[in-house]
Parts: C-alpha cells; structure tokens; sequence
C-alpha cells in the first residue's frame, strides 16, 4: 500500500436505492462511537459481531419487522465500520462494498424476504382447519405489507407482491451467494481443491466458510472446505496451524449427515491418520514418556499422574506418585501398562508432571 492510499478517500455512497424512510432512519447512527473506550481492533470486532448479527436476519427472516430492522441497523452498522476504514486494514469484502451490496441489492433482498415471508404464511395456512381461518391469514400477510411497509418496498417489490396476489407467484431464483475464504473464492469445489495445502493462513477460515456454505444448503462445498481444512492441518508440524480434535471430526460429522453411504470410509481413514482421537493412550503415553525424559534429566525419580476422576477405569490413577525406577521407599513403581502402552484407558487421557519431593505438596 503506497502513502496516498492512506489518504485515499472512499467515494461517497448514493443510498438513492433505498426507499425514503430507510434513508430517512439512516440520518443517525445509533451506533456512531458505540464502543468509544475500547482499542480499534476491539472495536471493530464487536461491530462486527453486531453486523453479523443483522445480517443473518437480511436471510433468514420471515417476518417484516425483524426484517426490517435488521436491514437498517445492518447499514448503520456498516457506515460506523467503513469511518475506521484509514485506521484499520480490512480484508475483502470491505464494509465499503458490502454497503454497496446492500444498497444494491435492496430490491433483490427484499424480494426474496417476501418469498420467505409468503411460503411461510403458505405452511401456517396448510395446518388451518377453516375456510375462514385459511382467507384471513392471507388477508394479513397482504395487509401487513401493503400497509404497515409499503413505504419500505420498491416498485419492483410491489410488482412482486402483486404477482403474488394474482396467483402467479414463482420462487425467486436464489442469488448466488459469494463465499470468500481469505484470498480465495471458494464457490466451486475446484476453487476449494487449488487452495494449497501449505497455506496456513486459511486453516481456520475454511471452517468458517463451511459453516456459511451450509447455511446456504450448499453441503457439498461445504464438506470439500472441511476436507481442505484437514488437509493443511495435516501437513503442519506447528501445534498452532492444527486443528483440535472437534475441529478436524466436523469433517465426518457432516458427511455422516448428508453422504451417509461415505461415512464408513471417511471413519476409516480417520482412523488410519488419527489413531489418537480412537485411542487416548496414544497421546497419554507420549505425555508420560515425556515427563519421565525430564524426571531424568532433572534427577528426579518420582511422576504424578493425572486423569480423569470419574473414570471406573483411569479414575483411581488420579493424583497418585509413582517412582520410575521402583526403588523408591515410599512410592509403588509405575506400572509398566503406563509406559509400554499409555495407562489402561482409552477414553481418556492421561496428564503427567515431575514430582519434586519436598517441594510439591503430596496429595492427602
Ligand atoms: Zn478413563
């Protein structure tokens, strides 16, 4: 970035799009300087969240009001994010173009809120046992928006409902929705599958996507952003580009529910390439061969353990002393089950520390 970027001025954005009393409402901000005590980074973090917030509403709401609402305070969120736009390096979208998104995509949003709204009523209507019932729920969805909102659509939006009202309602084809993963498209499985595995950068934010391409019942790119994510996890040797155990099965858990005839084989593999997360031993004996290395190195013969208290099996391991050599006169041997195997259980895993005698404090 040169140094006239930082002075580059965002063009002004036209609202023009919007209806009057939208615009209207955005003459103030209630959320101008809401976060004023906390750093740049925070603030702009918790307005984020507050955008988030909103805009799931922009999609997924069936009712005017929350509709509505939403969509508002979603821009004047937006407007307050884009004022730290010198101070502060967003990534991609910036809330500059996701301002220009919304502006936009007023009529198209709002089209689609009205489809939602529509089939939603549809289904409420279905469980109505009578004529009257059944006329009366439509006279409201109608009502509600002819009245209570007509000031808030577009003519298009009109022209929609009307449709509607003379039957001739058809489903608006769903926009394709843009999912961004850091630098990356990932809207195709071919986008997902060229991203290269050494890129760290993307770990975690593949499973953000997944989550964004499930909401938008796209399970299959979905899944392929997971796998990615495993991937790269897979090829670091660097604790902190690894996903937790949770993260990585998310993977199975989501074929397990929308390509069940692979699930067997996903387990399979799993299995193969992370013994550990079947077999707690794994990693309870690779922590205690560990801590016996430095026991040793630090003339120490004597390890506690640490498991986990509830367990029938490991529980009465918790908190114990044991001594390496066996020539301890007050402490028993460890069991040789701990270090050719990792302990008895494989549910649970086993944690472990020298025991310095005199001065950690023995368990009562
Ligand atoms: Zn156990």
């Amino acid at each position: 970035m040169g140094l006239l970027d930082l002075f580059r001025k965002q063009p002004q954005i036209s609202y023009d799009n919007l209806p009057f009393p939208i615009q209207n409402q955005l003459q103030t901000n209630p959320y101008f300087n809401k976060y004023t005590n906390e750093t740049i980074d925070t603030t702009v973090y918790l307005l984020y969240c507050d955008f988030a917030n909103c805009y799931r509403w922009i999609k997924d709401a069936t009712a005017p009001d929350k509709y509505f609402e939403n969509y508002i305070r979603a821009i004047q969120l937006l407007i307050e994010l884009n004022r730290y736009t010198t101070k502060f390096k967003f990534k991609q979208p910036t809330p500059y173009q996701q301002l220009n998104e919304l502006n936009e995509k007023y009529t198209d949003n709002t089209n689609q809120f009205i489809s939602r709204y529509w089939e939603n009523t549809l289904k409420s209507i279905e469980k109505l046992k009578t004529e009257k019932g059944k006329t009366k729920k439509k006279e409201k969805f109608f009502n509600t928006l002819f009245n209570d909102y007509f000031e808030y659509l577009t003519q298009d939006n009109i022209n929609f409902l009307n449709s509607i009202k003379e039957d001739k309602y058809i489903s608006p084809e769903p926009q394709p929705t843009k999912v961004v993963c850091g630098k990356y498209n990932v809207d195709t499985v071919q986008e997902i599958q060229q991203i290269p595995i050494n890129d760290y950068s993307v770990l975690r934010l593949l499973q953000k996507s997944a989550t964004e391409h499930k909401r938008n019942g796209n399970f299959d790119l979905a899944i392929e952003c997971l796998r990615k994510s495993n991937r790269i996890s897979d090829m670091s040797k660097d604790i902190t580009h690894k996903l937790t155990e949770k993260e990585y099965m998310r993977l199975y858990d989501f074929i397990k529910k929308y390509i069940p005839e692979q699930a067997d084989f996903e387990y399979n593999q799993i299995k193969k390439l992370h013994p550990e997360f079947f077999d707690k031993r794994i990693s309870s004996k690779e922590n205690i061969l560990s801590t016996i290395s430095k026991a040793k190195e630090w003339n120490y013969d004597t390890i506690e353990l640490f498991t986990k208290p509830s367990c029938t099996i490991c529980g009465k391991y918790n908190k114990k002393i044991f001594s390496i050599s066996g020539k301890h006169k007050k402490y028993p041997k460890l069991p040789i089950e701990f270090i050719r195997d990792g302990g008895f259980c494989s549910d649970h895993s086993i944690q472990s520390g020298v025991f310095f005698e005199g001065i950690s404090t023995p368990p009562k």
